[in-house]
């Protein structure tokens, strides 16, 4: 079929109703032609706004990076896009979506392409507005959903503190970064004592309690740089950025005593709770991470080998006791 067959403009009535925005700017950012959708959108007719300065018009618009766009376009003479990712929009149109995902304007993809006679030069550049929200929107709640997953797989379930694949993975970027730019770290690896016994007396709730008050307790006291988790059962670890033996050993006695001096209450039940405590700070000629783990649990051991409640600080004598013990 012909174009000649049709009675009416095809491309001047597609140009009007699109649901796309439509406008054409000449050198001097003179508005040629402004669609219905740009009208719809903005507010203003296009008997308004054709024939004046793009820039009077709107004076909301960001002036020399549109500009600078435009004149690239005349310059080149070629296609130019404007992505939503880089900027989410040239004018500031509401959207007709429910609120949600966080868009409280439109997304705009802009293309702009040069206009030309014949042959030459371009006269007029038009620009294209394509409303994107959709795909932001949908973009940004995965992006959301993603963050939240990976944030929920580094949580330990019943305490809401850091698992132990997040301590593991923690303590290792810990260590290269320590090994890399200097600077020390230290640990503290702690387990409740005579659990087992507060299970058996209390129940295994009054036991869940314990450790979601404990851990509750300790994140209370911490710096934003430390980090807390529970690696085990009833076994937690401490990453202490940027701290010495001594100073972790300090810090740990405090948490240690605020843990005797306030038993947990469940039930209208009275629970006494201790821990013990092994500490250990990182050392230049340590061969990797685990070296950390190994030396924080003897010394965890020997707390409790020396009655529990206690913290003791790795020592290297510590490695001859627990050969000694495995005879
Ligand atoms: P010790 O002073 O030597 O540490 O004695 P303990 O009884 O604390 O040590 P043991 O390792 O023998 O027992 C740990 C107990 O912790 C056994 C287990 O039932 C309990 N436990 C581990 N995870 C949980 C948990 O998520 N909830 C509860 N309620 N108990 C747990
Ligand atoms: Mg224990
Ligand atoms: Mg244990």
């Amino acid at each position: 079929m012909s174009g000649e067959a049709f009675s009416f403009n095809l491309a001047e009535t597609v140009v009007k109703w699109l649901d796309v925005g439509i406008f054409v700017l000449d050198k001097n950012f003179e508005v040629q032609l402004w669609n219905n959708f740009m009208a719809h959108h903005s507010g203003r007719a296009a008997e308004e706004i054709v024939g004046k300065n793009l820039f009077e018009a709107f004076p909301e618009l960001p002036k020399p990076w549109f500009t600078k766009k435009v004149n690239t376009v005349f310059l080149l003479n070629n296609f130019a896009f404007i992505s939503w990712e880089n900027r989410p929009f040239l004018f500031r149109f509401a959207h007709n979506r429910p609120i949600t995902g966080g868009a409280d304007h439109m997304y705009q993809n802009c293309m702009l392409l040069p206009l030309k006679a014949e042959q030459g030069k371009p006269e007029a550049v038009c620009v294209m507005v394509f409303d994107a929200t959709d795909t932001a929107i949908a973009q940004n709640l995965l992006k959301e959903a993603l963050e939240a997953i990976s944030e929920i797989s580094n949580r330990d379930g019943l305490t809401g503190i850091y698992n132990r694949r997040y301590l593991e993975n923690r303590l290792s970027s810990e260590f290269d970064r320590t090994r890399r730019y200097g600077g020390t770290f230290s640990m503290v690896l702690f387990d409740l004592d005579f659990f087992k016994k507060v299970n058996d007396t209390y129940g295994h709730l009054a036991g869940d309690k314990v450790l979601v008050e404990i851990a509750a307790r300790m994140k209370a006291q911490l710096r934003t740089s430390d980090v807390l988790g529970r690696y085990g059962g009833e076994e937690f670890i401490l990453i202490l950025p940027e701290t010495s033996l001594e100073g972790a050993r300090i810090f740990a006695d405090r948490l240690r005593e605020m843990i005797e001096l306030e038993p947990v209450i469940y039930d209208n039940i009275t629970i006494p709770v201790t821990v013990s405590m092994g500490v250990t700070e990182h050392q230049a000629d340590m061969p990797s991470y685990t070296s950390m783990t190994h030396q924080s649990d003897l010394a965890l051991y020997a707390s409790k080998a020396a009655g529990r409640n206690r913290v003791t600080c790795y020592d290297p004598s510590l490695e001859k006791l627990a050969a000694q013990a495995k005879h």
